[in-house]
């Protein structure tokens, strides 16, 4: 954002929104859990105003064009800027910008504004998230936009404090983002990027989640953030944290922080056997023992890490192992494309009411006959009439991670003959090219790959000449699906008794 938007930006704003961060200097500044910081770890007014100077000077030559950023260089409007900053922040916490831009441009394109999100579906958010992850940001940046537009006459908060106040899904960072590049709010940022980029200027090794080391990193930013362009600094050092100090690679050769980089400077005095704390490498001047932010004994340091010692995580919780078995249910759909059985998730939790092949988590490591006898009653609860073991193929198997989830799913397919109509909303037949385009979640997507992959899904020359006819099949299978009157009935599909052999020779 230039410096005159900016000016412009910022006469719209009350006084007191503009000016909740502090400009005094850090050093030696208590933070707020009651540690007192060894000017180690903090900045003197002359770094800081050197910080502000190379860094914005930095980022003026070297910045990304990013579609997000155009819109607040030239978005005049309050509210639509604010909302399209909104939408940025949240799609690209856990998510990187190469993927990023694809899904904001398109999403943009569908709501432009709060009042067009607010009116969309829940599902037609899914879908549009589909692929991204994470999928209860999507919710809760459609929950956010109702309330703007139910509660909030229409109108986005206009300071950080607000923000965070009023908007589901909206945490410190995500507030401070978008009123900083949003109005122009004097106040800092803490992101994964900051963090680093902290830790290493600062020579902060304790654990970054402790309370201590997130106050004293809030309170550092707060303090650096550029009070004549907040939202240009606050994007210049997730910048420089995304682009040169990465995480396993610094590029400190190119790095315009350089001369105030404590974590380089160590790295550069030190001896392959010294420790990280010896008087040669220059040390925090609390006693190394008592510093609740200095690396912390015991702690191993690794010389061949260089400056990635900083920062300091936990030790990660082992992901949980989990493993579900689910079905690729495929029928003769009309137009000879063949059509998958989809139902919905639950309006709550993981995944929440995306759509996915009818799936059953195994409760514990079941054995061949015991996860097949349990997908039968999946199936059977899904569509209510009785399926038998016998006309599963197994397929293999698709791991994929969550967060917190190492998720193994043990893939079968079933054939079945064209069925009479049943109305059934949390059920849908749909085509390829209709599951594609459908909220269904990344892991899916890797199923019917498998199958499609090991030849499971008919004659795959076929199969791909048919697609290429596929192109007038453009509605969105939301409508298409409310709209298709000749959905068949599930309840019809083993009315009459067919073999597996004989199903198979038929597709
Ligand atoms: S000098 Fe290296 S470690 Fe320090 S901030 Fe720059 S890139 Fe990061």
């Amino acid at each position: 954002m230039g410096r005159s938007t900016i000016k412009r930006i910022s006469k719209k704003l009350p006084r007191k929104a503009q000016t909740t961060a502090s400009k005094q200097p850090t050093a030696a500044r208590n933070t707020e859990s009651g540690a007192r910081s060894s000017p180690h770890h903090t900045f003197t007014s002359e770094e800081t105003a050197t910080l502000r100077k190379n860094l914005i000077t930095w980022y003026d030559r070297r910045k990304r064009d990013l579609p997000w950023r155009t819109l607040a260089d030239t978005e005049l409007d309050l509210d639509r800027r604010a909302y399209g900053v909104w939408v940025s922040e949240v799609m690209l916490q856990q998510t990187q910008v190469s993927t990023v831009i694809d899904y904001y441009t398109k999403w943009m394109k569908t709501w432009p504004t709060v009042q067009d999100l607010a009116m969309a579906s829940l599902e037609e958010v899914n879908e549009k998230w589909s692929g991204l992850g994470y999928y209860s940001r999507g919710r809760r940046l459609h929950e956010g936009a109702q309330k703007v537009v139910r509660e909030l006459g229409g109108r986005m908060p206009r300071t950080a404090e607000d923000l965070q106040r009023l908007l589901p899904g909206v945490g410190r960072y995500t507030a401070g983002a978008v009123s900083s590049i949003s109005y122009g709010q004097v106040t800092g940022v803490v992101d994964g990027n900051v963090i680093r980029v902290l830790c290493r200027l600062r020579c902060i090794g304790a654990d970054f989640t402790s309370p201590t080391v997130t106050d004293t990193l809030w309170n550092l930013a707060n303090n650096l953030v550029d009070p004549d362009r907040p939202g240009d600094f606050n994007q210049a050092m997730m910048e420089l944290g995304a682009t040169v100090c990465t995480p396993k690679k610094a590029l400190c050769s190119e790095c315009p922080l350089q001369t105030l980089c404590r974590a380089f400077k160590k790295i550069g005095s030190m001896t392959v056997g010294s420790l990280p704390g010896s008087p040669i490498n220059g040390r925090c001047y609390v006693s190394a023992a008592s510093c609740p932010l200095c690396i912390q004994s015991g702690d191993q340091w690794d010389h061949s890490l260089g400056v990635a010692n900083y920062p300091r995580k936990p030790a990660k919780k082992p992901s949980r192992e989990e493993q579900t078995v689910t079905c690729v249910w495929e029928r003769p759909g009309e137009q000879e494309f063949p059509e998958y059985l989809l139902v919905q998730r639950p309006q709550k939790g993981l995944l929440a009411g995306m759509w996915e092949f009818p799936s059953m988590l195994l409760e514990k490591t079941a054995a061949v006959k015991e996860r097949e006898d349990d997908l039968c009653s999946r199936l059977q609860e899904v569509t209510g009439r009785e399926v038998s073991a016998q006309d599963l193929q197994y397929v293999g198997e698709v791991v994929h991670i969550f967060s917190h989830i190492n998720q193994t799913y043990l893939v079968y397919l079933l054939r079945s003959v064209p069925a009479e109509e049943e109305e059934c909303s949390a059920l849908r037949w749909v085509t390829r090219r209709q599951f594609m385009e459908s909220a269904v979640p990344t892991a899916m997507k890797k199923i019917l790959k498998l199958c499609e992959s090991r030849g499971f899904l008919g004659d795959a020359a076929e199969l791909s000449k048919k697609r290429k006819k596929d192109v007038s099949d453009i509605q969105p299978p939301t409508r298409r699906a409310k709209m298709d009157s000749k959905q068949r009935s599930i309840q019809s599909f083993f009315t009459a008794t067919i073999k597996k052999r004989a199903l198979e020779d038929e597709s």
